[in-house]
C-alpha cells in the first residue's frame, strides 16, 4: 500500500467519525428542533407504507454525497475520499438504523449481545418517548451505556419505570413508542 493510499483510507475513516458527531448534532438540534421536526416527525410516529417522510433526509445528504464525487473527480481525491466516508457513513447507518432496529429489511435478525444489542436498545429508548422533547441517545452508531439512558429518562419524569424497561426490549408499531 502507498502512502498516499493510506492517507486516503485515513480520510475515508475520520469523515465517518466526524458523520457520527455531525449526524448526532442534526438529530438533535435540527430533527427534533422547531425546523426539522415536521419530516422527522413521521419517523416517531406509526406510518402506513415502505417510506415515511423522515427519508428525504437521506435523499439531501446523499445528493450532497454524489455531488462531492464530482467535484472529488474534476478537483482532488481528497474530496473523493471525503465522499467514500459519507457514503460509508450512510451504509452503516442503514445497517444499524434502518436494519438493525427498525427491521426494514426482508429478514429478521435482532442482535441479543455485544454493542450491537446496546446500540438497539438505546435507540429504542430514542423513540421511547413521545413527540420531540425530553428524548435521549441521538448517536447512530454510538450508543451511551443503556443505564444512563434509563436515569435520563427517569430524571426527565415523562416515563414510569415500567414503561422504560419495555421500551428497551420492543418498541411499539412501525417506531411509534411503546404504549399501554
Ligand atoms: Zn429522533
Ligand atoms: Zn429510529
Amino acid at each position: 500500500m502507498t502512502l498516499d493510499m493510506l492517507l486516503y483510507a485515513l480520510i475515508v475513516l475520520a469523515t465517518v467519525v466526524a458523520m457520527e458527531g455531525f449526524a448526532w448534532g442534526m438529530h438533535k438540534f435540527v430533527m427534533h428542533g422547531q425546523s426539522g421536526w415536521g419530516w422527522h416527525q413521521s419517523h416517531h410516529e406509526e406510518t402506513e407504507g415502505l417510506f415515511e417522510k423522515n427519508d428525504l433526509y437521506a435523499v439531501v445528504f446523499s445528493v450532497f454525497a454524489i455531488g462531492l464525487f464530482f467535484l472529488g473527480h474534476y478537483l482532488s481525491p481528497v474530496v473523493l475520499a471525503v465522499a467514500w466516508g459519507i457514503t460509508l457513513y450512510g451504509l452503516l447507518y442503514f445497517i444499524a438504523h434502518d436494519g438493525l432496529v427498525h427491521q426494514r429489511w426482508p429478514f429478521r435478525y435482532v442482535p441479543h449481545k455485544g454493542y450491537a444489542k446496546r446500540l438497539v436498545q438505546a435507540h429504542r429508548l430514542h423513540h421511547a418517548v413521545e413527540g420531540r422533547d425530553h428524548c435521549v441517545s441521538f448517536g447512530f452508531l454510538y450508543a451511551p451505556p443503556i443505564d444512563k439512558l434509563k436515569a435520563e429518562l427517569r430524571r426527565s419524569g415523562v416515563l414510569d419505570r415500567e414503561r422504560i424497561e419495555r421500551s428497551v426490549t420492543s418498541q411499539g408499531s412501525a417506531h411509534a413508542p411503546v404504549r399501554d
